[in-house]
């Protein structure tokens, strides 16, 4: 990382690619997260690689969700522990939530890489060790939760989530909180909060939103979660995307 200028015009996107590379090397991620990876820089490139005020809005509303929620899980896929581990751990410390490992290529050795890392970036307990319980309409690998982890959650927060995956777990009837860069994407789509930002960027807010709400009445974190409007903010995202002004 300390290779990359910080005044080079591409800095955010160079670093975002260099920790992908550096999470396969360590055997946190997927070659094939480096392929997702290309595809979100296409989308924040023509975003302006900024967090647009309808997403900014979602980060808030996805704090007030967490704060309200009776079991809050964060999931944490080989991209998201390259990308953001410190910040994940931030989050869930902000809003009393559990990190949950959930990948889409589920392999013993990954998962065990991955729950080194977010403790080595401060985590304490970290689920989806356990796989005993499964998601309806999956299959069989791609199913597999912790009972007492993203099974049980009302909140789940899916940062960079496979398509099938989200649309299984919005079936389950939770509260789900998607981070993705397109907004086309099934994932956001199905979202009850899609967030249309980088992850590198949207994480840390939702953490400021979230402390800065800590000491809210329900009351006031109910009118947020009420007042925000998933369409909108799927629109705008797509119109920012559209009208190609950078
Ligand atoms: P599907 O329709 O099944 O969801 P997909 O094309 O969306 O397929 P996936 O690999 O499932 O591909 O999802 C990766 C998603 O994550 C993409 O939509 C991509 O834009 C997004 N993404 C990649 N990197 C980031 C990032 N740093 N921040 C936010 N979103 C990202
Ligand atoms: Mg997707």
């Amino acid at each position: 990382e300390e290779e990359i200028p910080e005044d080079h015009p591409r800095y955010q996107d160079l670093l975002t690619r260099h920790r992908i590379e550096a999470g396969v090397e360590k055997g946190i991620t997927h070659l094939q997260g480096m392929h997702a990876e290309g595809r979100g820089s296409a989308f924040d490139y023509l975003l302006g690689e900024e967090t647009i005020p309808s997403a900014d809005d979602a980060e808030r509303a996805a704090a007030a969700h967490l704060l309200l929620a009776d079991h809050p899980v964060l999931s944490i896929n080989g991209n998201v522990a390259a990308l953001v581990p410190g910040e994940m751990v931030e989050l869930a410390e902000a809003t009393g939530a559990d990190l949950e490992v959930n990948l889409f290529n589920r392999t013993p050795e990954r998962i065990d890489a991955i729950v080194d890392h977010l403790r080595e970036h401060g985590a304490d307990e970290v689920k989806g060790l356990e796989a005993d319980a499964h998601i309806p309409n999956l299959d069989h690998e791609r199913s597999k939760v912790d009972a007492d982890g993203i099974y049980e959650a009302d909140v789940v927060l899916v940062p960079l989530e496979d398509g099938d995956r989200a649309e299984a777990l919005d079936e389950m009837g939770k509260t789900e909180i998607v981070i993705d860069l397109n907004p086309l994407s099934r994932s956001p789509q199905v979202a009850d909060v899609p967030i249309v930002d980088n992850i590198i960027r949207a994480v840390p807010n939702v953490t400021d939103h979230a402390l800065e709400l800590a000491g809210a009445d329900e009351a006031d974190l109910r009118t947020i979660v009420a007042n925000f409007d998933r369409e909108r903010a799927l629109e705008d995202a797509e119109e920012r995307i559209r009208s190609g002004e950078l």
